[in-house]
């Protein structure tokens, strides 16, 4: 594993931080084409370079962090714990990727006419997630995703949830 390489100084910090970057972009892939099935996407809308966008910003945004924990991994600073913990919040950073495919999915097969956004609107709900609680949108006008970092002060630990209105492709033939 690329962490216990680095700490037994086998990987450079640059080489680690290239090689987790490219491992979570790969996994940011992989939730977005997962969000896209799971909206039984399909082939008519050209998402390319929409994909690629997605998942290469969201993994640009967690080079820093991963800059920072080599530093603390090389430095011997870090518990296995909290290397761990460390590792899982990268894992669940995936569902805003997750959301973004499935946002492309349905709009593949179809057209999305609101979003609206649901917040738990509890003590832990953070401030920018509870300002955008009930709040509704479209694909263009969305800020983001749930969990996004920049969107959501809570990051992977976000529990709001989009809900789409949908028509799908033939009703609006038929419409
Ligand atoms: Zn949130």
């Amino acid at each position: 594993m690329l962490a216990s390489q680095l700490r037994r100084g086998k990987l450079d910090q640059s080489t680690f931080v290239d090689h987790a970057g490219q491992a979570l972009q790969d996994s940011y892939g992989d939730a977005y084409d997962a969000g896209f099935g799971d909206a039984d996407g399909d082939g008519t809308l050209d998402d390319t370079a929409y994909r690629a966008t997605t998942t290469q910003a969201a993994a640009g945004k967690q080079r820093e962090f991963l800059i920072g924990l080599a530093a603390a991994v090389a430095a011997g600073s870090v518990s296995e714990a909290a290397l761990s913990s460390r590792l899982d919040m990268y894992a669940q950073s995936v569902y805003p990727v997750y959301e973004a495919g499935f946002g492309s999915g349905l709009s593949s097969t179809g057209q999305v006419t609101e979003i609206v956004w649901h917040a738990e609107g509890d003590a832990d709900t953070c401030e920018p997630c509870d300002g955008r609680d009930g709040q509704s949108y479209t694909p263009d006008t969305l800020p983001g995703y749930p969990g996004e970092l920049g969107i959501c002060d809570g990051g992977p630990r976000c529990r709001c949830v989009l809900e789409y209105t949908f028509t799908p492709a033939q009703e609006q033939e038929a419409a």
